[in-house]
């Protein structure tokens, strides 16, 4: 008699499918986090840090924008003790917003590649500002600013980086965000496949790299100026 095999299909391009008891432990993990997509926990936001919660690989207490409470909540969901913030992974701060020195923002777009949440609004060589609703304060817009132009700005008021809403908010913003980046991702690997490239051989160029370029740029836009 002959036995029939069922392999899982994989599809090129996506996981394998997750048991549905993981992702909605996942799920739970990650709406109690404050969502501003710092990074600070040691993973790429939010929910990556929930999977590792989920898969035991990380602890609950490395989500400096969570604080105490966010480590309170996790234990009680996890049904495991409080563990005080590790501060290896930086400290709770009360909210804060991004501010642009206009006079200063020489266009250069890097603050906005870096934005988690497409927070800030602005064009090539066109002074950039922050939509201050949707800014979590995650600060991962300073370091690329080539001109050092952004500050943080504290809320007077807010102790905690996030509420409920501002949450919920942040977590869809970035989930579009993600969703935008790998379209263009795939659509700029069709265009080099169709050029017989990979996008395997392309290197990124490095934030230093980009940062003279800009200053490079935008010292020859005001030698333009002063010329023509
Ligand atoms: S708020 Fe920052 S530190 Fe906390 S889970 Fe999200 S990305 Fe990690
Ligand atoms: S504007 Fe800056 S601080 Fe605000 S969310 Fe975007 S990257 Fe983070
Ligand atoms: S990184 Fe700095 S200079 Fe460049 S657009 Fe953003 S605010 Fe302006």
């Amino acid at each position: 008699m002959q036995t029939h095999r069922h392999h899982m299909i994989e599809v090129e391009g996506t996981a394998p499918e997750l048991p549905e008891r993981f992702v909605d432990l996942i799920a739970k993990i990650d709406a109690v986090l404050p969502q501003t997509q710092c990074r600070q926990c040691g993973y790429e936001g939010c929910k990556p840090y929930a999977e590792a919660i989920a898969r035991g690989e990380a602890n609950i207490n490395q989500c400096p924008p969570g604080g105490e409470a966010g480590i309170h909540a996790l234990a009680k969901l996890l049904q495991r003790p409080f563990q005080a913030l590790n501060p290896a992974h930086g400290i709770t701060k009360p909210k804060a917003v991004a501010l642009i020195d206009e006079e200063t923002c020489i266009g250069c777009t890097l603050c906005i590649q870096a934005c988690p949440v497409d927070a800030i609004l602005g064009a090539s060589k066109l002074m950039h500002t922050v939509i201050s609703q949707e800014c979590t304060g995650c600060e991962l817009c300073l370091p690329p600013c080539p001109v050092d132009c952004i500050q943080m700005q504290t809320i007077p008021g807010r102790a905690t980086a996030m509420n409920e809403a501002e949450a919920a908010v942040a977590r869809q913003r970035h989930q579009q965000r993600l969703s935008r980046l790998a379209l263009e991702k795939r659509e700029t690997a069709q265009t080099y496949s169709k050029r017989n490239q990979t996008l395997a051989t392309t290197e990124t160029p490095s934030t230093e790299v980009l940062k003279k370029n800009a200053i490079a740029a935008a010292m020859a836009r005001v030698k333009a100026q002063k010329t023509g």
